[in-house]
Parts: C-alpha cells; sequence; structure tokens
C-alpha cells in the first residue's frame, strides 16, 4: 500500500472463513474489494487453538460448499488441515488478501461518501466496510482468577499440549467444548484433573448411524434464529477428539476426573464452587435426551431405516465427585500447580470507530448489514442463526451480505435519465481525447 489514497469499493477485515467465504460472494458479484488480515490467512486455526484439536463437526459438514476436504468425509478435520484448506479455498477463486496489513481505525469520511480505513501500512478509502474479525477476538479471564504466585494460568487460547503444564494438579474451569475436550487430554496424559462444571448442552456426537451436526439439520435445529432467553452463558460440549465421541461428564468421572460445580472465588490458597454440580449435569443429561427423542420422532415420523441404540439411553453410575461434590479445595494441599480457564473470549472493536453498536457495545445490525449505512459485520455467533459461527454457517450468511452490498450498490450508482447524459456528455469527450 502506498501513502496515496488509495480508493476501493469494499474492504473486508479479517482473512479467517468469515472473510474468506465474504470475498467468494463478492467476487461472484463482480464487486471490487480488499481483504485486510494483520496476520496470515486463517490465522486462529493456526496458532489460537492446542495442537491435537480438530473440527467439532466431519469434514462432510464443516466446510464451505466449493470444496472438500482431502480426508474421510466422515472424519474430522485438524486444526493445521482446516487452515491449509481455508488457504487453498481463498487461492480457488484468487481473492485479493493482503496479509500483514492491520486496520488500526474506521471512520466515517466527512463531506464525502465512504469511509477512511486507517492501516499499518497507510490509509486507504472504501464505500464499505465489512468486519470479518471472528466471534473469539479477546480471550476472557474472570476477575476472580488469584494472584497467587508460582501457580501457572493460561486460557485455553494459549493452551498447546499438556507437556506445557508444570508437574502436578490442575484445575480447569469451563466445561464447553474447550474446556472439556482440555480436560479429557490432561487426564490421559497422566495428570490428576478437576473441571469445573457449568450449564451446558451436550449433543450426543452421533446416534443411530448419523452424526449429530446432520440431526440438527434434518431437525431444521441449525436454522433456530435466536438463543432462548436465559440462555446466554450456555455453552456446547461437543468433541471430534479420537474420532469423535460423545460428550459424558459421568463416564468422566468414572475415569477418575473430579468433577466440581461453577468455580466461585478464590482466597488465600482455597477456591470455592457452587452447588450447583448435580444440577449442571442433570441439564445436559436432559439437553441430550431431548435431543434423541427428537431423533426418533424424526425417524418415525419419515419411515427411516436407521438402526435402534438403547445402549445410548443408559447412564454410568454416579462417582464419589458427583454424589459428595466438593465445595471447596485447597490448592496447595491438592497440589494444584495450574489453572487453565476455558472461560470464552470477548470481542474487540475499538478500531470501528462508527455509530454501529448498541449500549452494550455490540454490533448492532440485521443479518449482518449494520446500523451505519455502509457498514457490514460476518461471522457473528447467531449473525441470522445458530449456524452463524461456523464454517458452513458463515458461507451462507456472506452471500446475504454481499446480496446487500450490491443493493446499495445500485441505489448508489442510480442517477436519473437525464443526468446520466448530462454526465456522459461531459465525460465522451475527455475518453475521445484520450483515445
Ligand atoms: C477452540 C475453538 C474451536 C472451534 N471449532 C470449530 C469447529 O470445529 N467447527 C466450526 O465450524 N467452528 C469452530 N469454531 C468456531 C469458529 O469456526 C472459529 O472461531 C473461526 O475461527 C471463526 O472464523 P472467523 O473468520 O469468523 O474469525 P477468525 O478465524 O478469528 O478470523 C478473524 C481474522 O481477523 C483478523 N483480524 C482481527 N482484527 C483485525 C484488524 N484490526 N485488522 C486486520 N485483521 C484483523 C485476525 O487476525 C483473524 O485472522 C471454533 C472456535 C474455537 C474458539
Amino acid at each position: 500500500m502506498t501513502d496515496e489514497m488509495t480508493e476501493i469499493d469494499t474492504v473486508v477485515v479479517g482473512a479467517g472463513q468469515a472473510g474468506i467465504a465474504m470475498s467468494e460472494h463478492l467476487s461472484r458479484l463482480g464487486i471490487e474489494h480488499l481483504l485486510l488480515e494483520k496476520n496470515r490467512v486463517a490465522e486462529a486455526w493456526r496458532s489460537g487453538r492446542w495442537d491435537s484439536l480438530v473440527a467439532n463437526g466431519p469434514a462432510w459438514h464443516d466446510r464451505f460448499p466449493g470444496r472438500e476436504f482431502d480426508i474421510d468425509p466422515d472424519g474430522f478435520a485438524g486444526k493445521e488441515q482446516i487452515a491449509d484448506y481455508l488457504e487453498a479455498y481463498a487461492r480457488q477463486f484468487n481473492a485479493p488478501i493482503r496479509s500483514g496489513v492491520e486496520v488500526k481505525r474506521v471512520t466515517r469520511n466527512v463531506g464525502r461518501s465512504g469511509f477512511t480505513v486507517e492501516t499499518s501500512q497507510g490509509a486507504l478509502l472504501a464505500q464499505r466496510v465489512v468486519s470479518a474479525t471472528g466471534p473469539f477476538q479477546k480471550p476472557v479471564i474472570p476477575a476472580i482468577a488469584p494472584k497467587t504466585e508460582g501457580l501457572y494460568q493460561i486460557h485455553s487460547a494459549h493452551y498447546y499440549n499438556p507437556e506445557q503444564l508444570p508437574d502436578g494438579a490442575v484445575l480447569v474451569v469451563g466445561a464447553g467444548s474447550s474446556g472439556v475436550q482440555i480436560a479429557d487430554e490432561l487426564l490421559r496424559a497422566g495428570k490428576q484433573v478437576y473441571l469445573s462444571v457449568g450449564p451446558h448442552d451436550r449433543p450426543p456426537r452421533a446416534y443411530r448411524n448419523r452424526d449429530f451436526c446432520w440431526w440438527l439439520g434434518v431437525l431444521g435445529l441449525w436454522d433456530t434464529e435466536a438463543m432462548k432467553p436465559g440462555r446466554e452463558h450456555v455453552t456446547i460440549a461437543v468433541s471430534g477428539a479420537r474420532g469423535g465421541h460423545t460428550v459424558d461428564f459421568r463416564r468422566l468421572a468414572q475415569a477418575g476426573m473430579t468433577l466440581v460445580g461453577l468455580t466461585e472465588r478464590f482466597e488465600d490458597s482455597k477456591v470455592t464452587f457452587k452447588p450447583d454440580l448435580a444440577e449442571n449435569l442433570d441439564q445436559g443429561d436432559q439437553n441430550y435426551l431431548a435431543l434423541l427423542d427428537a431423533a426418533d420422532a424424526y425417524v418415525d415420523r419419515n419411515g427411516l431405516d436407521l438402526p435402534l441404540e438403547p445402549a445410548a439411553r443408559e447412564r454410568v453410575a454416579d462417582a464419589p465427585c458427583i454424589a459428595q461434590p466438593l465445595r471447596e479445595l485447597d490448592l496447595a494441599a491438592a497440589g494444584v500447580k495450574s489453572i487453565i480457564w476455558a472461560t470464552g473470549y470477548a470481542a474487540d472493536y475499538s478500531w470501528l470507530q462508527v455509530d454501529t453498536f448498541n449500549e452494550g457495545g455490540k454490533p448492532s445490525h440485521q443479518r449482518g448489514v449494520g446500523k451505519e449505512p455502509g457498514i457490514f459485520f460476518v461471522g457473528l455467533p447467531w449473525l441470522s442463526r445458530r449456524g452463524s459461527a461456523f464454517i458452513w454457517g458463515v458461507w451462507h450468511d456472506a452471500r446475504h451480505v454481499a446480496e446487500q452490498i450490491a443493493i446499495q450498490r445500485k441505489y448508489q450508482q442510480y442517477r436519473r435519465k437525464d443526468e446520466a447524459d448530462e454526465f456522459a456528455s461531459a465525460v465522451t469527450p475527455l475518453n475521445q481525447a484520450r483515445a
């Protein structure tokens, strides 16, 4: 980029899956655009995931429509395979990506249309800006985290493998897909693991010979438009690790993991847990069983020939940590030397200095079309539906947003016939002069 103010129709910020999907649809519609990525293409999948992470959904499902993975379609792609896939996808249609360019500030122009986009490599002008900076931007460690010296504490975004941790027991706080998979990996590596379990959904990995991604598809649940009120803090515990298996907390407890309720507070070397473990596990079971019931009803209704699976309804006996849950743990006495905070992420829109946020600081938009004309979002959780933040879901949202951009361009380009004739006669002599 030069110091001159380059003008471009649409700037897309971020070249993860959301930015790449956006670019594909803009390209199809012939809309001039540029993707600016501060790191590398698909950086989150390269450096923001632990070493053994695989996709939560099978390869036939967790992908864009225009390309298949080069692995068994019922298998689960590893994080590097996903990053390679996204890179190859972007190459496939020559996505105009500039890597290593950070967007520092976007402001609305005064006295002319569009926005000024200030980057680490100079400024440019854009009629439109699409934020594709990801749903999981800043790892969040809650304020209750203890200040204890010598206690190794990291967010799940900075966990890579068991060898990274000091010897000794570990407390994993948070039991969504990240927390439960990391806790399982640490248990298998021979560590003593405490897992703090909050409210969660836990769909079966597969049931009656079909993956849960398929069930959510045929049951129309990926298309649910809004999260149920009060369920904002409910995570989904699902895993594609080791070929894929259902997350069953009671089995993990049988295997030696100590489950505890929500982590409440730390004082000196003591941590206190809420007395909600049994309730959280019961609600997770209810969510699991509800999907089995819905699947059975679907099979009956449609006369499908899918094998019965009664074993899926068997419940293992409660281990002592569930029957008599710990309310308090002395970390020093228990030999806990590390804490992994699998406690989610926050957004960072400090670079987007336009009027398109609600009072809570969240993007204000309708299916990705920002409140501020010319600003768009893709990749946000629940942007249009449950599938919105996932690889395959973002592609469909990006198509809608690209179509909205095309519509806005039409309005912007409109001239009354007499104005258009006037314009043409003003520029024709110039063109002829050049020719
Ligand atoms: C642990 C984990 C596992 C997941 N597993 C799955 C899964 O199996 N299947 C699935 O479908 N989904 C999964 N997801 C959800 C989702 O698919 C990923 O989070 C995915 O990375 C989101 O893609 P994105 O393009 O929206 O954002 P990102 O991949 O985060 O991409 C955003 C890009 O924007 C860049 N950027 C940010 N700010 C700027 C700036 N100011 N200037 C320039 N560039 C900028 C970043 O460098 C980044 O490359 C998972 C998420 C997590 C956290």
